[in-house]
């Protein structure tokens, strides 16, 4: 690869380690910094540091040496360390405060498979990460070895995909699967590649930015036997951008692996639109497309992180437009309670007619789209070989696709009933709407008259 821009660090502490050993992976693993004499032989604490390292329950802390040297170690307020180094802030609770925000256990059908959507599940493949994130969205199993999935819990989700053939795309997450023992990563692969309606494989992972020295050519060549594998990093600020990182991204890309980011806004780390343009600006230079830039979760441990949904509004608004499309995120609130992640984004939209609507742009300027009048939808049969079922999933679409006619709050019709008795105006035929779902169909149904 060409010389890189980007610059390596390594901590006053590390400078008489040798290369060898700064440059493997295992050294840097069972070398990482958890105890309050450890950080201070690397970087003074400041007090509420050190009070949260002494706290009962503290989420679990571990740093690599290399991540740890990416943070300037006189900075209080050093945008790495605030990812890693826990401060007593993280053992105040606040509103709406949950342990689990996503309701993620409430979605698994097994034990750390999540099946939220209709086409994809998320797998969960260990607890364990090579450092770990104070606002872990799942810190409820991660980092605990003794929560980590058995062997039987392994077996019932491939069980579970085998038997559940809408299932096109796994998402490997966990803690991290990058941080599992080769041969039980390639097992998983393979045993994955054998289910035949499995299209993609996607892993999320965070070692190509704790522990790059993870991502060697021989992990590579396995993983390139298991196409088409997709990849999610995450990086959320600029500094974590070094000649390593993109040394790994570089062997990864290489291996026809496409490389995603997942950032979380956080306060006091990348709040700001211009570190945000700064991060996605670095990162399509290692060939890494921004992918999401999520809320930070209603999780414990997290409140000091978050900011108004204001803010990600503000950074969409000074990307979309200012700079190149393949360096703009989608913003995204994953909804607590398990709804899912919901886009959310400046309006461009400003109005609309009959056949007219009215847009601006990222300048102001505002314009309008005279639309046709004479278009004629291309008719749905003939794509119904191709689509694909989503039972129970097809929400707002289905409404458009004509399958039901509305949505309504499980307690809608009870409400509405206002406890009367059934009389002779009351006749449930009354609401069944023709031509949706599986009303009757009006007879001038142009599916039906081809
Ligand atoms: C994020 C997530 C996915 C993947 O979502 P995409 O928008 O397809 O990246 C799948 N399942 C669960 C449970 C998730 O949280």
């Amino acid at each position: 690869m060409a010389s890189t821009p980007f610059t390596s660090k390594r901590a006053k502490a590390y400078a008489d380690i040798s290369d060898d050993k700064w440059n493997n992976w295992r050294w840097q693993l069972s070398n990482r910094i958890n105890t309050v004499e450890e950080f201070e032989r690397v970087l003074p604490l400041t007090d509420s540091e050190r009070r949260a390292l002494s706290a009962a329950n503290l989420f679990r802390v571990d740093i690599t040496p290399y991540f740890i040297s990416l943070i300037n170690p006189d900075d209080p307020d050093d945008p790495v360390r605030k990812q890693v180094v826990p401060t007593d802030s993280e053992l105040v609770p606040f509103t709406a405060m949950m342990e689990d925000s996503l309701a993620e256990d409430r979605h698994s059908p097994v034990p750390g498979l999540v099946h939220r959507y209709p086409d994809r599940v998320l797998m969960l493949v260990t607890t364990q990460c090579a450092s770990y994130c104070r606002y872990c969205t799942r810190s409820r199993i991660v980092g605990d070895p003794s929560a980590t999935f058995s062997r039987a819990e392994f077996e019932m989700q491939i069980e579970y995909l085998k038997h559940t053939p809408q299932v096109r795309d796994v998402l490997l997450s966990g803690g991290d699967p990058l941080v599992l023992a080769p041969k039980i990563l390639e097992e998983i692969l393979s045993r994955l590649r054998e289910i035949p309606h499995i299209e993609i494989v996607r892993i999320g992972s965070r070692v190509p930015v704790f522990l790059p020295m993870r991502i060697t050519t021989e992990l590579t060549d396995m993983l390139q036997k298991y196409h088409p594998l997709w990849m999610n990093i995450h990086v959320n600020h600029p500094n974590e951008i070094s000649a390593e990182l993109a040394e790994a991204c570089d062997r990864l890309t290489r291996a026809g692996i496409p490389l995603g980011n997942q950032a979380v806004l956080l306060a006091g780390v990348n709040d700001n639109v211009h570190i945000q343009r700064e991060l996605v600006h670095k990162l399509v230079r290692i060939r890494v497309r921004p992918y999401y830039l999520y809320q930070c979760d209603l999780v414990e441990g997290a409140g000091h992180f978050r900011t108004p949904v204001a803010k990600g509004i503000e950074i969409m608004e000074g990307l979309r437009g200012h700079t190149s499309g393949y360096a703009v995120h989608q913003y995204i609130i994953d909804a607590p309670g398990g709804g899912g992640k919901i886009p959310v984004s400046p309006n461009y939209l400003l109005s609309m007619s009959d056949h007219k609507v009215v847009l601006r742009n990222y300048e102001g300027y505002v314009t309008t789209y005279e639309e046709p009048t004479d278009y004629l939808p291309s008719r749905s049969a003939q794509f119904r070989g191709v689509k694909r079922p989503e039972p129970g999933q097809s929400g707002v679409f289905g409404l458009l696709e004509g399958e039901q006619m509305f949505i309504k709050p499980e307690t809608f019709d009870e409400v509405h009933e206002r406890s009367g008795i059934q009389h002779r105006l009351k006749d449930p035929k009354k609401w069944v709407p023709l031509g949706i779902g599986s009303g009757e169909s009006p007879k001038n149904d142009p599916e039906e008259q081809t």
